[in-house]
């Protein structure tokens, strides 16, 4: 029985250990929810006090260093040729990001119902509504009809099992929050409507990394970082000091994407000057809309 004590309390102080280095990493690549940081700050103020010189970053917008900026990565159309590479970046990477997934790509092939389970099993990912058929890629005739496009995104809301309602809409940059409204497409403005009444939280981007003619990543890395630089510095963001970023998943086919989009995730990273996170992390998106 001694060795069996012995080896428990061996395996708390490892458990202990594993806890402490999980907590910091949910710190610093800053994907953190509130839970999370509620946990990290339990397990530093009670168990290990000596970790309490850990810079923490709080998730609120006030507590926020001021000097930070914050971006939300977002892939959209997947899970779609290209998902894998993505999630291999961003675990490497650590960052978390959001994919807003369109309902019958899950039912394409084998390999991307799988990838489904891959996005929604990996806690750097969060799953947002792109809706169900994409508009079959015919976005003028989709939006021509409100309660056709409610009706998209609420069956791919089921068919993905998805618990809130935040929703990016296909071929449009739309925002709908209580204090965000944005067509870009005016024709398309009453199926916006018609989302934000059904409850959906409409949400657009700031700054997309755009394909080649190839679909492939267009242009380097160092070209994005300065268009994210120069939206802060421009103050073009829809909300100050908070920026979305959108591509796509499908971009990241060939070894050069992905190298760029990995070395792009690098280089805001080792820059200090940002932080991640998911986009229910947006501000105000959870409000009840009015
Ligand atoms: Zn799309």
């Amino acid at each position: 029985m001694k060795n069996l004590f012995g080896e428990k309390s061996q395996k708390k102080a490892f458990l202990g250990m594993t806890a402490l280095v999980s907590a910091a990493s949910i710190i610093f690549n800053s994907c953190n929810s509130k839970t999370d940081v509620k946990e990290f700050e339990k397990i530093t103020s009670h168990e290990h006090p000596t970790v309490e010189t850990v810079p923490k970053i709080k998730i609120d917008d006030e507590s926020v260093e001021t000097d930070k900026r914050i971006i939300y990565l977002t892939f959209d159309d997947g899970p779609n040729q290209g998902t894998e590479n993505l999630l291999k970046i961003l675990n490497k990477r650590n960052v978390c990001a959001t994919a807003f997934l369109v309902g019958k790509h899950a039912y394409g092939s084998k390999r991307q119902k799988d990838d489904l389970d891959l996005l929604r099993n990996n806690p750097l990912i969060e799953l947002a509504n792109h809706s169900f058929t994409h508009a079959h890629n015919k976005y003028t005739d989709f939006y021509k009809n409100a309660d056709a496009v409610v009706h998209d995104f609420d069956i791919a809301k089921d068919s993905l099992k998805l618990y809130d309602k935040i929703a990016r809409t296909p071929g449009r940059n739309i925002w709908r929050l209580n204090n965000i409204d944005v067509t870009d497409i005016k024709s398309s403005a009453e199926a916006a409507n018609g989302l934000k009444k059904a409850g959906y939280k409409v949400i657009g981007w700031d700054l997309e990394w755009r394909p080649s003619q190839k679909m492939t990543l267009k242009g380097s890395h160092e070209a994005m970082i300065k268009k994210v630089d120069s939206i802060f510095l421009n103050d073009l963001e829809k909300t100050s000091r908070h920026l979305v970023f959108l591509t796509h998943d499908q971009y990241l086919r060939d070894a050069d994407s992905i190298n760029e989009l990995d070395m792009f995730i690098e280089k805001l990273q080792k820059s200090n000057k940002f932080v991640f996170r998911k986009i229910s992390q947006y501000p105000k998106i959870n409000e009840i809309l009015n």
